[in-house]
């Protein structure tokens, strides 16, 4: 269903729970995790079920470099489709 191309990850270590990069993504592939973490602090999360455009808005508008994009490799998505 998905023709996955682009990998987010959020480092929680580095994130603050800003928001910032959920204002920015159009897509809402992101969203702050209402649970916190081990020291107490919201952190940004990723939706498994949107698509990621790649368009890295939210790694360039985080403060603290907490965002990694990465493209995956092609599938071969049309294999099923006839
Ligand atoms: S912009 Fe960066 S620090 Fe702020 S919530 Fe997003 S990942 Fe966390
Ligand atoms: S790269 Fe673009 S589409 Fe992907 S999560 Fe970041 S802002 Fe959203």
């Amino acid at each position: 269903m998905s023709d996955k191309r682009f990998e987010v990850t959020i480092l929680p270590r580095y994130c603050k729970g800003c928001g910032l990069c959920v204002e920015a993504c159009g897509e809402g592939k992101l969203y702050i995790d209402p649970r916190p973490d081990m020291e107490g602090l919201l952190n940004a999360a990723v939706r498994d079920d949107v698509d990621c455009t790649g368009c890295l808005k939210c790694a360039t508008i985080c403060p603290d470099a907490a965002i990694e994009v990465y493209r995956v490799a092609e599938m071969a998505s049309s294999v099923a489709s006839e």
